[in-house]
């Protein structure tokens, strides 16, 4: 993505396109596994941690990016694909290498159709497998 298409892409939901929004975005669009608070309060140690955490909220609620419960004990966040509205047919499967402890979108793989008993309705699915990263089970090997 070139500077642009940061803009763009906030602009697409919603949210004023501020120059620390803007820098808060990128640095999570260049994040090849998911993030918590405390790993973007570590990357940009610079930003107010209040900014932060406001910020990820607001981008929480406006679906640019989607939370992931990995089951560390602390929430991730993933920024979502263009045409995401984080409804249960956007939802993709999530991995957590119990290694290298990164959690991964597979944002290519979607949460397999479950046939509910009558009377239960899905709002919202969590799907996470855990095992080995393709980096972890190449040493592993
Ligand atoms: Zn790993
Ligand atoms: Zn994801």
């Amino acid at each position: 993505m070139n500077a642009n298409d940061y803009i763009e892409r906030l602009k697409a939901r919603e949210i004023k396109p501020t120059a620390i929004r803007l820098l808060i975005f990128k640095a999570m669009a260049n994040q090849e596994e998911a993030f918590s608070l405390s790993s973007l309060e570590d990357l940009l140690d610079t930003v107010d941690k209040s900014t932060l955490s406001r910020t990820i909220t607001l981008f929480h609620k406006k679906k640019l990016i989607h939370s992931i419960d990995d089951g560390s004990g602390s929430i991730k966040y993933s920024v979502c694909s263009p045409g995401c509205n984080c409804s249960i047919n956007d939802l993709h499967i999530h991995f957590t290498c119990t290694k290298c402890k990164r959690t991964f979108c597979l944002t290519h793989i979607a949460i397999p159709k479950v046939q509910l008993p009558p009377g239960f309705v899905v709002q919202n699915e969590n799907f996470v497998m855990k095992g080995l990263c393709n980096l972890c089970s190449k040493i592993a090997t």
